[in-house]
């Protein structure tokens, strides 16, 4: 193996340099990992985007699927792969193999995506990494590979730390269930009570693995009499109380060691990867609880024309939020954050974002937040005032039980997303101020006026359209630009992302997920990481054939703000400006 492989100086840090020194280097990695097919990677991946958008080669085919469909090839022997492989269902397994022996993924789905089951006995193997224990390493390279600069960086999607979550650990807290721990109640019935299920220290990991601890007790409740019952006894033996939905947070108020831990999802489903439930109909919705519930609410204010409250449980998950308003096709929330894995509580508590200038946060359209108090009492806050402080109270209010939304008359966004030059998409203040690595040929010859008026354009996406965002990953000299207006006109509008893209985005997130977790990508520099992490996630977003396409979707606006779908398959640390 290549001991020290090398990587271009910083001056030419970019796509097309680093793509190069991996083909004359990377084979040096075949004999220590013959379980990555290092040919195919080169000839269907690297080779392939070096020679894309080529004026010298304009016969070559640049196709994305071709891209995935050589990851999946090369990384098929991997024990990552087989491990991910196997808990999938008989279907899924065939759609993935069809797709990867060559069927066109429209095709692969053509009798209806199948969406994946996972076996819940053995889901929580999925977490477990085929890579070796080197995290300082990996932090050092992700921190590196994913200094990204722009409003909201894709990178984030796609850097994977070490990992290698407790299984025997989830495996011996399923099986006492309630030993253990304390009989909490969450019923009245005094005859046949139910106790609050609970595992007694089960280890707590967020979803980015940096926060590790052991709380003793963790409840999963699903009734506000429960959650009363538990602040109650957590006050008499003088512990506290902390809240996790999906874990997708990264900040020590999540749980905490020797402490109480409310888990407003079941544990199975927030620490399984992958995570089937942006493709599998949830099934929240079948057995709401009074924790998971959305109901529309008949006392808006009757000024307010085109809006409605509706009332939502702390737990039910973004996936089933936008499927009822998608179902629905009346009321939306104006904004949400892309990522469907994640709960209303969750993204409430930290004031969670969307995109658009002038649309500010999911908390700003909090209208009433219910919740138990440090007494175990419940209580709700709907005064304007002091909603100010209670809608985005970082975990520390209380436990939020329910909280009411003002939600918008549904609307359908256009999407007219577009892979454009860097300096294009976010013109410079100063034109030297784009990093050499990054400049095309043709970067010398761009006047003044052509940055005044890319700065206009710029100026104008960011201040009047209604969603606004920009994708850069690192080392590409061109940016995702995602930025569109939205109309109250329903006619003609698609499903996208349709059952196809979710196919196709899914199957990337998982095959990240796959690569990620392989000591061979793991021993790999941080520049070639980051090169293959942005290869295989630039190749989903569209335009998806052609870079210089400019397609339109027209879809409700629901769908418009989760537009990328499978995205916790590959675990992230990123930044975000
Ligand atoms: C890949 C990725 C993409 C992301 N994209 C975006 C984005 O586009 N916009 C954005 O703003 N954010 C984004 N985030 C951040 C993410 O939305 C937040 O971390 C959000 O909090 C996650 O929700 P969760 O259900 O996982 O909450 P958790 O991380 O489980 O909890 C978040 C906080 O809320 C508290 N909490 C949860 N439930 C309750 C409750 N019932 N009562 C009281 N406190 C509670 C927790 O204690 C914790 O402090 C992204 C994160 C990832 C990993």
């Amino acid at each position: 193996m290549a001991t020290k492989p090398q990587v271009p100086a910083v001056r030419d840090l970019a796509r097309d340099a680093i793509l190069k020194s991996m083909l004359e280097n990377i084979s040096g990695y075949n004999r220590k990992y013959p379980g990555v097919n290092i040919h195919v990677l080169k000839q269907a991946v690297i080779e392939k985007v070096v020679d894309a958008p080529n004026p010298q080669k304009p016969d070559v085919e640049f196709d994305p699927e071709i891209q995935l469909r050589g990851f999946l090839r090369a990384f098929a022997s991997t024990p990552a792969y087989t491990t991910k492989f196997n808990v999938l269902d008989d279907k899924t397994k065939e759609q993935i193999r069809a797709f990867k022996d060559g069927d066109n993924w429209q095709e692969t789905v053509k009798n209806g995506f199948r969406l994946p089951e996972i076996n819940p006995a053995v889901s929580h193997a999925l977490d477990t990494s085929a890579g070796s224990s080197n995290f300082p390493t990996q932090v050092k390279d992700c921190v590196l590979s994913s200094l990204t600069f722009i409003i909201k960086p894709l990178s984030l999607l796609f850097m994977k730390l070490k990992m290698g979550l407790g299984v025997e650990v989830l495996a011996h807290a399923q099986a006492t269930r309630y030993a253990g721990g304390p009989k909490v109640y969450e019923d009245e019935d005094t005859a046949n009570a139910k106790p609050i299920e609970v595992y007694s220290r089960l280890p707590f990991r967020n979803w980015g693995e940096n926060i590790n601890n052991t709380p003793l007790y963790t409840f999963v409740p699903t009734t506000i009499l429960g959650i009363q019952n538990l602040v109650r006894y957590a006050k008499q033996n003088n512990l506290r109380v902390r809240c996790g939905g999906y874990r997708h947070s990264r900040w020590s108020t999540l749980s905490q060691d020797g402490e109480i831990l409310i888990s407003l999802l079941p544990i199975i489903q927030v620490t399984s990867l992958p995570d089937p439930i942006s493709i599998r109909p949830t099934s929240q919705s079948d057995k709401p609880t009074e924790l998971n519930r959305i109901e529309l609410l008949d006392e808006t204010p009757e000024v307010m024309q085109g809006k409605r409250w509706c009332r939502v449980g702390a737990a039910v998950t973004l996936e089933a939020f936008r499927e009822w308003a998608v179902n629905l096709k009346q009321w939306t929330l104006p904004v949400d954050v892309i990522l469907v894995e994640t709960t209303i509580g969750g993204v409430n508590a930290p004031i969670c974002h969307g995109a658009g200038a002038g649309k500010g946060t999911i908390s700003d359209y909090v209208r009433r937040i219910e919740y138990v108090d440090a007494n175990g009492n419940l209580q709700f806050v709907s005064n304007p005032g002091q909603l100010r402080a209670a809608a985005g109270c970082f975990g520390l209010l209380g436990v939020v039980t329910n909280i009411t939304y003002e939600l918008d008359a549904m609307t359908y966004a256009i999407m007219k997303p577009l892979k454009v030059d860097v300096a294009q998409a976010i013109p410079p203040l100063a034109k030297e101020a784009i990093p050499y690595a990054l400049r095309t040929p043709e970067y010398d010859n761009i006047t003044q006026e052509q940055l005044e008026k890319w700065k206009e354009a710029f100026n104008k996406r960011a201040a009047e359209d209604y969603y606004a965002e920009w994708f850069w990953f690192t080392y590409q000299k061109k940016i995702w630009v995602n930025s569109w207006k939205n109309t109250t006109d329903g006619t003609d509008f698609l499903d996208y992302p349709n059952g196809a893209d979710t196919f196709f985005q899914w199957l990337q997130g998982w095959i990240g997920g796959v690569m990620t977790d392989t000591y061979f990508f793991q021993a790999l520099p941080g520049a070639w990481q980051a090169q293959l992490l942005a290869t295989l996630g630039l190749a989903v977003l569209p335009p998806t054939v052609g870079e210089d396409a400019t397609p339109t979707y027209k879809t409700l606006l629901p769908n418009a703000l989760h537009f990328r779908r499978g995205v916790q398959n590959t675990r992230v640390r990123d930044m975000e400006y």
